[in-house]
């Protein structure tokens, strides 16, 4: 059963991040309520002090920037927003296509992208995809704003390294260049994937100039699966030692027994769905530049 709590509806980020000093432990940001009310209603949290950030105004935008250089997100754009949006699908396809496969229809409706990065639960589609793409999280309080990388945010489970008055204000994904393409593979029995896994791969010439790897969701955090990364550099896209690369990443992954699987079948999970990754980004980027 749900205990009382007061909703505080600021019209600023300024206002927010004042409440949220003031209140301490006591509150917490409100944005879709998807994991916020469920733990509330669990009598697993409570937060005596719902800090909504709806009611901010421009928090839920999707924009390229003026340089036309990134991909800016709002945190209250929602899973179902970003899936559909003309913006994300004509710049990003690739995180628009990992959007569509997050969770079920409603959860899609109500969640959001920034509640689903700050409540940092390990089994998330876009926290293994924004690793791999090297995006950079905003974070703003009442008196100073920083920018992260998205490896630097998630620290371990439920656990980031936003301040208790910071709010995540904006998602800042980079635009591929022409001759990168990506992937994504995921694997899931429950509502939750168990396995995911990004690829990014930069083909000039026929070569692998740079590869990106990351790897989620088998354990507490995303990981990049840095070797596998090394080793595909320099190798001809066509014919790449894909598997290797799938051998490497499932042993970087740091998997665990859960409800979900054995670390085991993870471990074997990743190596399957990292080689299918790297071979569909390797087709892609190919039949970019060849379409270029
Ligand atoms: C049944 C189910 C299935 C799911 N399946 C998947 C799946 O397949 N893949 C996947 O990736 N995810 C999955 N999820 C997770 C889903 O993506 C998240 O529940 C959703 O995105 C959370 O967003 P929200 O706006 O509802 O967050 P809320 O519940 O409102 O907030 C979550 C947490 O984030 C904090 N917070 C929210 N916004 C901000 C902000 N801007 N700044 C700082 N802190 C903030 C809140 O204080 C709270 O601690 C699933 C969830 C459910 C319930």
């Amino acid at each position: 059963m749900l205990r009382p709590f007061e909703i505080h509806e600021p019209g600023t980020v300024e206002e927010a991040s004042v409440l949220l000093a003031q209140f301490g432990f006591d509150a917490a940001i409100y944005a879709g309520g998807t994991e916020l009310l469920l733990i509330m209603k669990e009598g697993l949290a409570h937060f005596p002090h719902l800090v909504n950030i709806k009611t901010i105004p421009g928090l839920d935008e999707i924009a390229l920037s003026t340089e036309g250089d990134e991909l800016q997100i709002g945190p209250l754009a929602t899973h179902w927003e970003l899936e559909r949006s003309p913006t994300v699908k004509k710049h990003a396809p690739l995180f628009a296509e990992v959007e569509s496969q997050v969770a079920n229809t409603r959860v899609r409706a109500m969640g959001t992208i920034g509640g689903n990065l700050c409540f940092a639960e390990p089994h998330s589609d876009p926290a293994t995809l924004l690793l791999a793409w090297g995006a950079t999280l905003e974070l703003s309080s009442a008196d100073a704003q920083r920018q992260l990388p998205a490896a630097d945010f998630t620290l371990g489970m439920f656990e980031t390294a936003r301040q208790p008055d910071e709010i995540l204000t904006r998602i800042r994904l980079p635009l591929l260049s022409e001759n990168t393409a990506g992937a994504y593979r995921k694997f899931s029995t429950h509502e939750r994937p168990m396995a995911t896994v990004a690829a990014l791969l930069e083909v000039k010439d026929g070569m692998i100039e740079h590869a990106r790897l990351a790897v989620g969701s088998v354990g507490p955090v995303p990981i990049r699966a840095s070797e596998a990364e090394g080793l595909l550099r320099g190798q001809g896209a066509e014919e790449a030692a894909f598997s290797t690369a799938g051998e490497l990443a499932a042993s970087a992954s740091d998997p665990i027994d859960d409800l979900h699987g054995s670390a085991e079948y993870k471990r074997h999970l990743v190596r399957v769905l990292t080689t299918q990754a790297l071979e569909q980004a390797a087709k892609r980027a190919v039949g970019a530049v060849n379409e270029g």
